[in-house]
């Protein structure tokens, strides 16, 4: 028997709920759910060339890498004819949606049904993986419920989505969901370093990353000027009772701007302490441990406000009154 591996850092929980199934018992249809950038789509990759390799196995996770049908699925853009993956934010039904899987962003739900029914081209099992989807049309998601009421033999769908909350609650109760934790510091490092990232650069990525490798790539970005770095300008501007000269915070920024904010608050409350706890931010340790100290009961105000901001982030409040009021709570002003 040949050497199968599983290559997918994290997602302890979902691989040991696979482990424990025989291909017998695997359902027809699954709900990957959990935050943006932590394996998701990866792990539903593996899973798929877990089932299509040819290689003997006990097990459902695993594959060889090396015969016919794990070829096919070399690289990113993996070409097996009975695995077929949608990237993008899939809006099914749309009415002015294009035909094709690969070629289009944009999948309408007559190609659904299409792909449901077509034969596989191996005699085996087929796979689609769809990204976050958006229902346009009462069509697409009847289409969608209908797969799952009468499942052709030999479909798996597997379903990816940060905002579970989002998917219609007749078509989430069909799914089996299998959540994906956040991944930790080292394993975010254990990602970026296969992608062959420096290693002081991966360092301080994952530290900041919040578990998601969607969030350290981001950092990691050097053509235009992260969010972070704006974040970080406004943070030292607003801190040292200068008026930042201009405003991060747009409807899109605002969160992981917010975010941004707490990690650095946070650190700027460690280093008040001066017990050598380590830093997230640690490219911004000299000007952390440079401002003036925090007490303690400043401290806990502040992250309150902070906690007030994020929520007043997720109403209709302008984005720009949102930052005006961290700046505020950053100067001490009452
Ligand atoms: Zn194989």
């Amino acid at each position: 028997m040949s050497e199968l591996r599983f290559d997918v850092v994290g997602a302890e929980g979902p691989k040991r709920y696979f482990e424990g199934l025989t291909q017998q018992r695997l359902g027809h249809a699954y709900l990957f759910t959990g935050p943006a950038g932590v394996g998701k789509k990866t792990f539903a990759r593996a899973l798929a060339q877990s089932l299509l390799c040819l290689a003997p196995k006990d097990a459902l996770l695993g594959y060889d890498g090396t015969c016919a049908s794990c070829l096919l699925f070399g690289g990113e853009n993996a070409r097996h004819p009975d695995f077929l993956e949608h990237r993008g934010v899939l809006r099914i039904g749309d009415p002015d949606a294009r035909a094709g899987f690969y070629e289009s962003e944009q999948l309408s739900a007559r190609d659904l049904i299409h792909q449901f029914s077509m034969q596989s081209y191996s005699g085996g099992m087929r796979v689609l993986v769809l990204g976050d989807v958006a229902f346009a049309t009462h069509e697409a998601a009847n289409a969608l419920l209908k797969f799952l009421e009468e499942p052709p033999r030999g479909v798996l769908m597997l379903l990816t989505t940060a905002t579970p909350a989002r998917l219609l609650s007749t078509i989430r109760s069909r799914l089996v969901e299998i959540r994906f934790p956040l991944l930790s510091k080292a394993q975010v490092r254990e990602v970026l370093g296969g992608m062959k990232y420096a290693s002081q650069e991966s360092d301080l990525a994952a530290s900041l990353s919040g578990g998601s490798v969607a969030r350290a790539l981001a950092t990691l970005q050097s053509e235009e000027e992260s969010l972070r770095a704006q974040v970080v300008r406004w943070f030292f501007d607003s801190v040292a009772g200068k008026s930042p000269q201009d405003s991060w915070a747009t409807r899109e920024t605002l969160e992981d701007g917010l975010e941004t904010i707490k990690t650095l608050v946070r650190d700027w409350i460690v280093a008040s302490g001066g017990d050598g706890i380590a830093l997230v931010s640690l490219d911004q340790a000299e000007r952390l441990r440079r401002l003036q100290p925090l007490d303690p009961r400043a401290a806990v105000a502040l992250l309150g406000k902070l906690d007030d901001a994020q929520r007043l982030a997720r109403t209709n409040v302008s984005p720009n009154l949102v930052g005006e009021f961290v700046r505020m709570a950053l100067t001490g002003s009452p």
